[in-house]
């Protein structure tokens, strides 16, 4: 039983202990997800929101255990970031991704055009190779490198800047874009923000969010595509979830949009139908 008072009873409280091994016992069953071929992805798709038409997906990683059904990324990507099971996974993941664009380019519904955005982690960034392992994966399914869009966050950059700006600057030099996820979250200045490698923003869906209820917020989604106009990158709002958003978007001159309005993420069968019938929003 807990002793109160005495707090060095209290580093054995049971509830702690559980969580611990619960995390324990999650990171265990991801280490064996990855030969056990559970993990896989979705893909979420990019949208032209003028004319509805779809310009490419985000793939979304999705693992399906036997026992515990469906765990969100939310949870073991964390795990797999400090692990460092994350090089493994998302290497994967990453010739996943190319081998379905491949799969998908030989259809001749799907457009020349589309691409597909993968996310890229802190911790991949600073993993040795990353843009040789990148570049292997295109050529090992004969992918152009305009297929492939990464997505890195504000804050990974920031957290490594001399390393990712390196990176970025390998990557955009093999022409692979570059995108900053989760845009306006973090804190990169302005002054360092137009020295980054860059080709496109994706604003945070917490201003898109709010973006209707609160002025605060649309002014700040008004001064990132002021800033993304002025360093000339192209502009994704994350997370559009009514036709009201969508057109306040559109009347500020945000053109690309992502969220559950047009689609939520859908698994390669799901997708295939949506290219067959040509589908616009
Ligand atoms: P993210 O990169 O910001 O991905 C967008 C998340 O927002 C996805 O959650 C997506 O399903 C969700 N979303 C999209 N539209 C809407 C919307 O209209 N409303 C709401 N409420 N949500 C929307 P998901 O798939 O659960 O992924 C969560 C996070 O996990 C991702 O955030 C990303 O940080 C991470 N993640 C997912 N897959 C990968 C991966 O392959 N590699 C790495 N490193 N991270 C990944
Ligand atoms: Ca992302
Ligand atoms: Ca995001
Ligand atoms: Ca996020």
């Amino acid at each position: 039983a807990k002793q109160h008072g005495k707090s060095h009873f209290e580093v054995f409280d049971p509830t702690m202990h559980e969580s611990a091994r619960a995390r324990l016992d999650l990171e265990c069953e991801l280490r064996r997800s990855i030969d056990r071929d559970e993990l896989y992805l979705c893909y979420q798709p990019i949208v032209e929101m003028a004319s509805g038409a779809l310009i490419g997906f985000e793939a979304l990683a999705r693992w399906n255990h036997p026992r515990l059904g469906q765990v969100s990324p939310e949870q073991f990507i964390p795990i797999a970031e400090d692990t460092g099971l994350i090089g493994v996974i998302g290497s994967k993941l990453l010739r996943m991704a190319c081998r379905q664009m491949e799969t998908w380019k030989a259809s001749e519904k799907f457009a020349a055009e589309l691409s597909v955005n993968f996310n890229l982690s802190a911790k991949q960034m600073s993993q040795n190779g990353l843009a040789d392992d990148i570049r292997d994966s295109l050529s090992e399914s004969s992918l152009s490198p305009d297929c492939l869009r990464v997505e890195i966050t504000e804050s990974a950059i920031m957290e490594n800047l001399h390393e990712g700006v390196e990176l970025l600057c390998d990557l955009r030099e093999s022409g692979i874009r570059v995108e900053i996820d989760d845009f306006g979250t973090g804190y990169s200045s302005l002054a360092l923000l137009h020295k980054l490698p860059l080709d496109v923003l994706k604003i945070d869906r917490s201003f898109i969010r709010k973006m209707l209820t609160s002025t605060e917020n649309i002014a700040i989604v008004r001064t990132i595509l002021t800033l993304a106009d002025s360093l000339n990158l192209d502009v994704i709002a994350e997370g559009i979830e009514t036709e009201e958003q969508r057109g306040q978007l559109l009347e500020m001159g945000c053109e690309l949009g992502q969220g559950y309005l047009f689609s939520k993420p859908l698994d390669c069968v799901q997708i295939e139908h949506l290219i067959c019938q040509a589908c616009t929003w």
